[in-house]
Parts: structure tokens; sequence; C-alpha cells
């Protein structure tokens, strides 16, 4: 059975990073491996809108992952977001800024012992906004600013944080949308 995907998500490339479309498929499908390993089965269904076109006409909700350099964010936020990534809050599509620079090279405030361990935390930590959560005060949770510097490695707690609080807030939504949807 084909289950309708709640939450669509488009990926973007800003012009100036010039990246070719061997490098753009590679991120878009790093975000989708981030997203489902992520996202407990069974919480919110995702898909990525150009990967699979034709994924349901009705998603509740529409995400757009922009990939900008950290100049564009200084330019667009002042230096206060200097090395951050953000999310757009209340916003339909809700738009995220994701920090290119930082997904070359991580801040050296975050705490990840693989690069792809950071990637893994920025998409899920944006996403996770993008459904609702803020910032926690837990410095090994998915949701602790990773430029701030009193964040841990949350690598070895993730499954923990993903599979308890976070799913149960995940079904939270999850039928928040099942009964708009009824409704
Ligand atoms: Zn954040």
């Amino acid at each position: 059975m084909f289950l309708e995907p709640e939450v669509v998500y488009n990926v973007y490339f800003y012009a100036g990073l010039k990246l070719s479309r061997e490098e753009e498929f590679q991120i878009r499908k790093e975000v989708q491996m981030f997203l489902n390993s992520g996202l407990p089965a069974g919480s919110i269904r995702v898909a990525d809108q150009v990967l699979n076109p034709d994924v349901g006409s009705n998603p509740i909700f529409v995400c757009n992952f922009f990939f900008v350099p950290n100049s564009w964010i200084l330019r667009e936020q002042g230096s206060r977001f200097d090395r951050m990534s953000f999310t757009v809050m209340g916003s339909f599509p809700r738009d995220v800024a994701m920090n290119f620079d930082n997904w070359v090279e991580p801040p050296l405030t975050a705490k990840h012992k693989t690069i792809s361990d950071y990637r893994r935390y920025l998409t899920l930590h944006e996403f996770l906004h993008v459904l609702g959560f803020d910032h926690s005060e837990d410095n090994r949770g998915i949701m602790c600013q990773q430029t701030k510097a009193h964040c841990v490695d949350y690598s070895g707690h993730i499954e923990e944080e993903l599979h308890g609080p976070v799913r149960e807030h995940l079904r939270q939504i999850y039928d928040q949308l099942a009964t708009i949807r009824r409704g």
C-alpha cells in the first residue's frame, strides 16, 4: 500500500555555489538518507519531490531546504548568524537555510566525529525545527546548537533521543495531522 507523505520537501542550491549536477544529486541523496535515518518508522512520512515525482498531491506541509553560502546568510541576517543555519518558522512552505560552508567544513564548535555525523545532525536539527521543535538545554541533545560552545557530541545519544522524547512528540504531531486530514 502506498502511504501518502505528510511532508514533502525540496532541496535547492544557491546558484553562486556552482555545484555540478552530480554534486547536487549527491547532497540530495544525503539529505534523504539523514531524514529517513532520523525519523522513526510510523511517525512522519517525508518524501523528496524531485527524487519521488509522483508523491502525494496533498501534503500537510512543504519544506524547502536551501543550500546557501555563509556569505549569503551574513548578508541576509547579519553577523550574529555567522556560521549558522536557520529555519523560518511560521512560513508556508517552511524554508530552511542550510549553511553550505558548514556542510563542507563543520564549525570548530561542532563535536561530531565524522562529517557525515555532523551533516546528519544539521539536517535533522533543522528539520525538527520545521516540525515545531525549539532549542533544548540538553547539551547532548540534537536540539542543542552546535555553533554554541556548550554542546557535546550527541552521536552516542541520538538513537535514544530520537526513539524516546522525539518519537513521542512526532506521534503527537502525526495524530494532529491525521485529525486535520480527516476533518
Ligand atoms: Zn537550531
